[in-house]
């Protein structure tokens, strides 16, 4: 099978959808190749279209700083993707047919890091993996089966950023639960 390192170095030349012409790079992921806990994105805004890492902006401080409070982890311990791996020009939601353009580098990506748990941050993520329409604040608060693993959802950092306190308490409860369900330990009646 293929590498994960070899992987992102073919998504780095990708064309498969029209945001190839306006970003600066290709924003495939960072952490851990074989993290047991996956955090999962939208799509990478102007900091990370610049630096060429997922959430190194105002969101990602965010998140560091509620993973490794409520986690004890830090980044070379998890991994870190976007449902596109494209910057949508001035941070426009991604397109349908751009999600799905990239769908091949994102199955391919967590084939291969095959991690336990996926964290999905907002709308995107969560309806792009469990293929539902259905919103995040109805679908935070358990666990869902995904396959082999499990899938935990919660608010994206930016939603926290804007919203405050009460969503910044969910967003922490929701890692906890991703904390727990880690380490296998948490009841029936959580999982959706
Ligand atoms: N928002 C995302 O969804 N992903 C990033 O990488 C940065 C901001």
């Amino acid at each position: 099978m293929e590498s994960l390192s070899l992987l992102a170095e073919r998504a780095s030349a990708c064309t498969r959808c029209a945001l190839a012409e306006t970003r600066t790079q290709v924003v495939f992921g960072v952490g851990s190749p074989t993290a047991d806990l996956l955090f999962m994105g939208e799509g990478p805004g102007r900091d990370e279209d610049l630096q060429g890492e997922p959430f190194v902006g105002r969101s990602g401080k965010l998140l560091d700083r509620l993973v490794t409070e409520e986690l004890g982890l830090d980044r070379s311990q998890y991994y870190i993707a976007n449902v596109v791996k494209c910057r949508p020009p001035n941070n426009r939601d991604p397109r349908p047919e751009e999600i799905s353009a990239c769908s091949g580098w994102l199955d391919q990506q967590l084939a291969l890091i095959d991690p336990k748990v996926i964290v999905t941050l907002g709308n995107f993520a969560t309806r792009r993996l469990l293929q539902t329409t259905e919103g995040i604040t109805k679908l935070r608060g358990r666990v869902h089966p995904y396959g082999e693993r499990w899938l935990v959802p919660t608010f994206h950092p930016s939603a926290a950023l804007r919203t405050g306190g009460a969503t910044v308490a969910k967003m922490r409860s929701d890692l906890i639960r991703a904390k727990h369900v880690l380490a296998g330990q948490f009841a029936e009646a959580e999982i959706a």
